[in-house]
């Protein structure tokens, strides 16, 4: 069965990046009935802070992205993983290197005049360890091969080669005994059953040595497939202007979850020209051969749009809590009023945000004179006698529903030989101070006819 993974490391908020990643891993694993695991690569003990970890946690969370199981820390595993280099050692796929920081020093420089990257250049692999230094730690490499290739059959970028005598002898212990990354990764991905590694394809270079590696070990090699990272709408690496921005500042800004996931399953995947996938559309249809090769360009105006989408189909309960916590101080008696005004509420809204900009007038009365010019304007020249005249009239109207009031008003704006604009939109200024709202029928409804009046009056006056 498949089981996938994500592994994030904790120095910093979990990016939209690290998120789409997630996604991809956990809908490969949803759309084959297997598991998707996290592990936290907290290795680099001084890089990595708790509040990390939790802002990750929290993140995947709010995505619903949780896996199955308990979190693995990697940091938790480092005998485990100096065991198995132990074993290499013994095997004779691994040896001591002695080398010193000075002659480290050398094929570094040696390297740059050569303009080419650093190698190790393999002074220890078949050296007796009898001629070793004395007080030098040394660190156990990996006897990678020297010549042929290696190919990863990449599930996004195919089939991708590297002539063997580019990968040096990595290291998988440091002098001081702890294991390095590449090491970890391997050890962890093959304790904990990975069969398929879904990832950035920063990584893909990695991914050769980690292939050698699972090799020398005797372990199945896992299926590999490097996602292209996320750039900015205009093709340069994504920045935070461009919304490189941790999950939780899309949180804050008033993105629904299903939004952003429904959003980073489109960036660098298709399914034909679907734009809107539910969830459950998308378990049944993610596969990693529809993941395009190229970058894919971040593009705010479509999030907002799918946030529309998503708060338009959301139980308008949610909508009133969240809009609530954004508005601040708000009681039971407010967010029940919210609760009943969000179908019309919602039908404008982008974000969450602007759900709460635009519900505020079901919480406070507006008071005058109004500071919106255009919605000052409404009330201007004959339109406090108009509105007077109106409560008066609504004031004797006992059928209190949506339909009702809009033919009453019609018939009352008709008596008088007007349109029902002409009454309409003052209302409209009078009970949410603005001259852009939903239906004014449903407001007076949602406010009730005590409370509309008290408006409608408070406007006329
Ligand atoms: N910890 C690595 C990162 O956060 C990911 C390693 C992997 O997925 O193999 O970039």
């Amino acid at each position: 069965t498949v089981v996938t993974r994500f592994a994030p490391s904790p120095t910093g908020f979990l990016h939209i990046g690290g998120a789409r990643t997630a996604l991809f891993n956990w809908l490969y694993a949803r759309h084959h009935g297997g598991k998707y695991l996290l592990r936290i690569e907290d290795t680099d003990r001084a890089r990595s802070t708790q509040d990390a970890i939790e802002a990750i946690l929290d993140g995947l969370n709010w995505l619903g992205l949780m896996p199955d199981g308990d979190v693995v820390f990697q940091s938790k595993n480092a005998d485990r993983h100096a065991a198995v280099a132990k074993e290499l050692l013994a095997e004779g796929k691994a040896y001591l290197c002695y080398c010193s920081q000075e002659e480290l020093a050398a094929m570094r420089e040696k390297a740059k005049a050569e303009g080419r990257p650093m190698r190790y250049d393999g002074t220890w692999r078949d050296r007796d360890p009898s001629e070793a230094p004395a007080g030098v730690d040394p660190v156990v490499r990996l006897k990678m091969p020297q010549t042929g290739e290696t190919t990863i059959a990449d599930e996004v970028q195919g089939d991708v080669t590297i002539g063997n005598a580019q990968l040096d002898d990595m290291i998988l212990l440091r002098s001081d005994g702890t294991p390095t990354y590449m090491l970890s990764v391997v050890v962890d991905d093959h304790d904990m059953g990975v069969t398929h590694v879904i990832r950035g394809d920063d990584h893909l270079t990695n991914a050769f040595r980690q292939y050698q590696l699972f090799v020398a070990c005797g372990w199945d090699v896992p299926t590999f497939a490097h996602i292209p990272l996320i750039h900015g709408p205009d093709g340069a690496k994504l920045s935070k202007r461009h919304g490189a921005l941790g999950v939780d500042a899309y949180r804050d800004m008033g993105y629904l979850p299903e939004a952003i996931n429904n959003y980073l399953l489109r960036l660098g995947w298709a399914h034909g020209d679907e734009e809107i996938i539910s969830q459950d559309q998308a378990v049944e249809w993610f596969d990693l051969p529809a993941v395009g090769k190229s970058a894919a360009r971040f593009d705010f105006a479509k999030l907002e749009n799918l946030n529309g989408h998503y708060i338009r189909q959301a139980d308008d309960a949610r909508l009133a809590a969240l809009a609530a916590k954004e508005i601040g101080d708000v009681d039971d008696a407010g967010v029940s009023l919210l609760t009943a005004g969000m179908p019309g509420l919602k039908e404008r809204a982008k974000t969450v945000a602007q759900l709460a900009e635009s519900a505020k007038f079901y919480l406070s009365r507006p008071t005058f004179p109004l500071e919106i010019p255009k919605a000052a304007k409404l009330l201007a020249g004959d339109a406090p006698k108009l509105l007077g005249d109106a409560a008066e009239f609504l004031e004797s109207y006992e059928d209190w529903a949506e339909e009702s009031l809009q033919e009453a008003l019609r018939g009352w704006a008709e008596e008088r030989e007007l349109g029902l604009g002409k009454i309409a939109q003052p209302l409209r200024a009078a009970l949410t101070g603005s001259n852009i709202s939903p239906s004014i029928f449903e407001i007076m409804v949602v406010l009730g006819k005590e409370e509309s009046l008290a408006r409608i009056r408070a406007a006329a006056a």
